[in-house]
């Protein structure tokens, strides 16, 4: 893993928004309010364990900017959470939310802690003991979780209903990506990955010779990972390099994601799969491929790997996988990407679906959610083009100087600048 020694993210992200800040002039009033987020809450809460003692877990939750609506993004659990990292998290969700245009600020959470080494008892302990922690400043009016890395429709389930036991009222619109029996809504577990597929199909468009035979690595194999890779491969592009958090694998030849899938569930490694040979994560992400698709964390690709990317394309999935200095060495290469705001943002369109229908209280099919979702990417991605085209912007500038005109707009009509 090319992981250079201590890169913020939250230095990334407002370095990101400065260099789109600088290309259209943007009043520094609301520049100054757009590089720290309104509030941050950091809370240590104990938990007992399934031997006795009592462990004090630590848990962050960042607002961003609450001027387009009730701030919204996931809650991470791993054991490197820190604060700068939900900060650069809750800051991109400001800019995903403008840019694709629901009608939110950003928000996002983080419990220091790795799943994997706790009891399902544990877990939910956890996750009741951080919304215990939180309850004061979220609500489906305030500010509405999510999952993220390593969280899931479960942990969702413990976390809405220790925040209704509290306050004494069903409350399904405070936390997305909810299973369906407690008001999630039909197509959020794909969302994310369904979002990836439609920027990747316009990008095609875009470029129709990446779709000839399009050999394609995805770094992560989660939520977002699977299902994406799952989808391209399923419409013929061909996916030959896939990797998780303990390595990946190759072949040149391709590979079906579900059979990979059902490997891993039976193996715990994706190490060994019939017919590939293991490569490592860094290895992966200097794989000559058509397209790169970092789907894992953020600082993947930074100034010390960038430039032995050979892959056309790269499609962030995961938030934040490329450093400015790696973005600068990328751009030199000729290499485009479709930013993580853009890329990764079917999760939240669907989000904002689910919490609409909490609110109607009134559920879709899931085909009305698909048809919903593929106007609403394809109609951010054509509106990111237009900018990038009007000021002469690589996709990732142009995504944030789109996001920047909303956000100038409704922060001069509250007068905050
Ligand atoms: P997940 O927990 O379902 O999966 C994470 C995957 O990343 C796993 O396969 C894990 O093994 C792998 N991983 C972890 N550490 C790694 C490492 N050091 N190197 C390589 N792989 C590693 O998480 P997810 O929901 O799929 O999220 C993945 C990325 O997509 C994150 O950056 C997340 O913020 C972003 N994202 C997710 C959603 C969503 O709705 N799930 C929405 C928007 C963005």
């Amino acid at each position: 893993m090319a992981k250079e020694e201590k890169i913020d993210p939250f230095e990334n992200a407002k370095k990101q928004i400065e260099k789109a800040a600088e290309k259209v002039s943007l009043d520094p009033n609301i520049l100054n309010q757009l590089l720290m987020p309104e509030k941050v809450l950091v809370v240590n809460f104990p938990i007992r364990m399934d031997d006795g003692k009592i462990k004090v877990f630590t848990g962050f939750r960042s607002q961003h900017n609450k001027s387009r609506g009730p701030t919204k993004g996931g809650i991470r659990f791993h054991p490197d959470v820190t604060i700068e990292e939900v900060m650069a998290l809750s800051t991109w969700m400001t800019f995903k939310n403008s840019v694709i245009d629901v009608p939110y600020g950003g928000g996002k959470g983080g419990v220091i802690c790795n799943p994997k080494d706790l009891s399902v008892s544990e877990l939910e302990h956890v996750s009741r003991g951080y919304i215990r922690a939180i309850a004061q400043i979220i609500g489906p009016k305030k500010d509405i979780p999510a999952p993220d890395v390593y969280t899931n429709q479960n942990v969702m389930a413990w976390m809405l209903d220790e925040y209704e036991k509290l306050t004494g009222e069903s409350s399904p619109g405070v936390i997305t990506g909810k299973p369906i029996e407690l008001g999630g809504s039909l197509g959020r577990d794909k969302a994310t990955s369904m979002g990836a597929f439609y920027v990747t199909e316009k990008l095609c468009e875009l470029n129709n010779k990446v779709c000839k035979n399009t050999s394609i690595a995805i770094q992560g194999f989660g939520n977002a990972g699977y299902y994406l890779a799952k989808m391209l491969y399923e419409t013929g592009h061909n996916i030959i390099a896939i990797s998780d958090s303990k390595g990946g694998i190759y072949s040149k030849k391709g590979m079906d994601p579900t059979e990979v899938y059902h490997y891993k569930n039976n193996n715990g490694s994706l190490k060994g799969f019939p017919e590939t040979k293991n490569i490592t994560n860094n290895d992966l992400l200097e794989l000559d491929v058509d397209i790169l698709i970092p789907a894992a964390l953020e600082n993947q690709i930074t100034d010390k790997n960038a430039k032995n990317i050979k892959a056309k394309y790269v499609v962030e999935v995961a938030n934040g996988p490329i450093t400015p200095k790696a973005d600068e060495i990328l751009d030199e290469k000729g290499i485009m990407i479709i930013p993580d705001i853009l890329s990764n943002s079917g999760g939240v369109v669907v989000s904002y679906f689910e919490w609409v229908q909490n609110n109607l209280g009134y559920y879709w099919s899931e085909e009305e959610v698909m048809v919903k979702l593929k106007e609403k990417i394809y109609k951010g991605f054509d509106e990111v083009h237009k900018q990038s085209i009007e000021h002469k912007a690589s996709f990732r500038t142009a995504a944030y100087i789109l996001a920047l005109a909303r956000l100038e707009r409704s922060m001069k009509f509250r007068g905050q600048a």
